[in-house]
């Protein structure tokens, strides 16, 4: 009788409740919910060369751990990311760096941060309350085409690997470069395979869509599109024609979408597509010191131009709609691309904004069921497959 009572008070409670709660306050206490995966962040390059202490809330960049769970974001995936001009041993070498830089943030902030490097790490280490680290490789050109190489980067608890970056490497083809190899090579389809059985994650980010169908067409396991929109509502090569969303629905895997707002805003591509013409530079021949040298001035240069685009929240809402529509509700997460992107849209400047994309996702009827899976549960779905339990 007292369990029929209570279930009978749940009944009549929980109409009231819905209705008395403000989607800011609902999307506030759902983002501290969710699991909080964000497939990209490139804010290793700010522990790297700004020596950036991601413990204390920053006014700079736009990832630190306060943030981070201000934002609901508790699983960032981030990205080691090396520039193409680093060749061979050098691109190896400079992974190494990365790894290390990361390292010493885990170490310093045991209480706080955790490498996870399963689904049920993910869970564990976010039910702490910890943000649970996710190691990335943003670029093919990494491994030196060697599977070795590949292989000792998943011991070292890197998840996933985007198979190329800006620029074509000796074995796939880059979206944003002259087509070489009619997409992936026969190395390149090895290179997917063995990703496959070392339980990596193929991330088609970056690539060709030549590549993106090469590698479809290989794999075996779910692939993502760690940080890419949607190319019907900015065309640039960086995102996913329609044709590719639903190719990537049919293969169970997951875009997350990318915050710049050149990716989400026809207006902020223009500009970006006049930047990147000018930016066709010469590539750096130097080695070691001298090389990392050139790369943080680069860096910095960078860096510094950071800003507010013409694009809004609502376009990355616009976009998210987008993929439900034409890929399904199980296919969208979010792939911020924070800290590594020239222009942000007004309204998501930084990753403690994220409650307020909730918010306006539940006010466009999205259910709480919905947000769960565009805030993590799909991410987490291809990383059981694919990385395992
Ligand atoms: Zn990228």
């Amino acid at each position: 009788m007292r369990t029929l009572l209570a279930g009978l008070c749940l009944l009549l409670a929980a109409p009231v409740f819905v209705f008395a709660e403000q989607p800011d306050e609902a999307a506030r206490r759902i983002q501290a919910q969710v699991l909080g995966f964000d497939t990209h962040n490139d804010t290793v390059q700010r522990v790297a060369y700004l020596n950036a202490d991601l413990g204390k809330r920053s006014s700079d960049g736009m990832i630190d751990l306060p943030r981070l769970r201000e934002g609901g974001i508790h699983v960032p995936f981030f990205a080691l990311w090396v520039p193409t001009y680093y060749k061979g041993s050098e691109a190896v070498r400079r992974t190494l760096d990365l790894r290390d830089a990361m390292q010493r943030l885990l170490d310093k902030y045991p209480d706080q941060i955790e490498l996870a490097t399963s689904a049920r790490d993910i869970e564990r280490i976010v039910g702490q309350k910890k943000i649970a680290a996710v190691l990335t490789v943003e670029g093919g050109h990494q491994i030196a085409d060697d599977l070795a190489v590949l292989r000792m980067y998943r011991r070292m608890g890197v998840l996933s690997m985007t198979l190329t970056h800006f620029r074509n490497n000796n074995w796939a083809d880059s979206s944003t470069d002259k087509p070489a190899h009619n997409g992936l090579t026969d190395f390149g389809k090895q290179v997917v395979r063995e990703m496959n059985a070392i339980g990596m994650i193929v991330d088609i980010s970056h690539v060709s869509d030549k590549t993106f169908y090469d590698a479809l067409e290989v794999t075996t396991k779910p692939v993502i599109a760690s940080h890419s929109s949607c190319r019907a509502l900015s065309d640039v090569p960086r995102n996913m024609t329609d044709d590719m969303l639903r190719a990537l629905a049919k293969n169970g895997g997951v875009v997350g979408v990318n915050f710049s707002a050149a990716f989400l805003n026809q207006q902020d591509a223009e500009n970006l597509k006049k930047k990147t013409t000018q930016e066709n530079a010469l590539e750096p021949t130097m080695t070691g010191a001298a090389l990392d040298d050139y790369a943080k001035k680069e860096y910095l240069a960078d860096y510094a131009t950071t800003h507010i685009g013409h694009a809004t929240l609502d376009d990355a809402a616009n976009c998210i709609d987008h993929i439900v529509k034409v890929a399904g509700i199980d296919h969208v997460g979010i792939g911020s691309d924070f800290d590594g992107i020239p222009d942000v849209p007004k309204g998501l400047e930084d990753v403690s904004k994220m409650p307020d994309l909730t918010a306006a996702l539940l006010k466009r009827g999205y259910t709480e069921v919905d947000i769960q899976k565009i805030m993590g549960g799909n991410m987490l779905r291809v990383l059981e497959a694919v990385v395992g339990e």
